[in-house]
């Protein structure tokens, strides 16, 4: 666990779009931490300085785009999650001074797709995108017991060497129509939907006990998740595991389980 920190923060770059300090504000009030949550917009040159000084505040935060797998390197010690994905999204000072870096998107993507598709073991899954959400993703699918993992990414050896570093039972496909009539789990894990782009795989094609699962979040909700819901489909967008990962990093550093109800009351609404 974390010492006390002395100091919070997002380390990003840029970092101004971020719900998380709205998010982990409302829980440090709701649980009377006199700590703010801040912003710190950081160059990748100038990362490895910033995490000397934030070693010297005893520092505790969350890391973000493009990050994550630099700070792998800046860390003194690495839970198994960190080093089953090669990137970390949270990290805490220890009370024997090591700097601790972990990633809570893992257990978030775990608990928030749990809570959506209920029954995990025999799910048949394709997964679009190869970066860091589908890592976080593929570790997590690791302990569910699915039947088949099926992974499309538009940059095919990206989704090679994700596969080969998580050590997942997967198979790379270089055309995701053709699985579509056959999965019960369809996760997007590339940024299709953050603006008004097309859809990354038409819900039309899909069963009708086929889950869909979104890492995306945006206020009104992605094309993805509202054309599957039009079918019948019970879906999920990324707020919920972008709740689950901030309230995990949360109790990693303070050692108690925030208010997530605040939590949510600080996001925008869905619709
Ligand atoms: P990343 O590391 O940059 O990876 C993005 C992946 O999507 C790569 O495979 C990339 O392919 C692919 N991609 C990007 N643009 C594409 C396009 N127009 N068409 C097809 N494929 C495309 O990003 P990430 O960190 O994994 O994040 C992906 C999305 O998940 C983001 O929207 C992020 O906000 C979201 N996310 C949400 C949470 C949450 O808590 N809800 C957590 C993590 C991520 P190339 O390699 O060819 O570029």
């Amino acid at each position: 666990m974390s010492g006390a920190p002395g100091r919070l923060v997002l380390l990003g770059h840029p970092v101004g779009h971020s719900l998380s300090p709205a998010m982990q504000n409302a829980a440090l009030r709701a649980a009377g931490i006199p700590l703010r949550y801040e912003l710190m917009d950081i160059a990748p040159r100038r990362l490895e300085d910033a995490v000397l000084q934030l070693r010297r505040e005893r520092a505790a935060g969350n890391v973000t785009i493009p990050h994550k797998e630099a700070m792998v390197a800046l860390c003194d010690r690495l839970t198994g999650p960190a080093i089953a994905t090669g990137a970390v999204n949270t990290f805490w000072t220890a009370v024997d001074g090591a700097l601790v870096g972990d990633n809570t998107d893992v257990d978030g993507f775990d608990a928030s797709a749990r809570a959506l598709v209920g029954r995990t073991a025999g799910r048949d899954v394709l997964l679009l995108g190869a970066g860091g959400g589908a890592a976080a993703v593929l570790v997590a699918l690791k302990r569910w017991g699915v039947a088949r993992i099926s992974v499309y990414a538009r940059t095919e050896p990206r989704a090679r060497a994700l596969i080969a570093r998580t050590g997942a039972v997967a198979t790379v496909i270089d055309d995701p129509t053709p699985v579509l009539p056959d999965i019960t789990l369809l996760i997007n894990a590339t940024p299709i939907g953050l603006r008004d782009d097309p859809l990354p795989a038409d819900p039309a094609a899909l069963r009708r006990d086929c889950a869909v699962f979104d890492l995306v979040y945006r206020a009104g909700e992605t094309a993805l998740v509202r054309a599957a819901r039009a079918r019948g489909l019970s879906t999920a967008d990324g707020l919920g595991m972008l709740v689950e990962q901030g309230a995990l990093a949360f109790e990693r550093w303070f050692g108690v389980a925030p208010d997530r109800d605040a939590m949510w009351s600080a996001l925008p609404e869905r619709r």
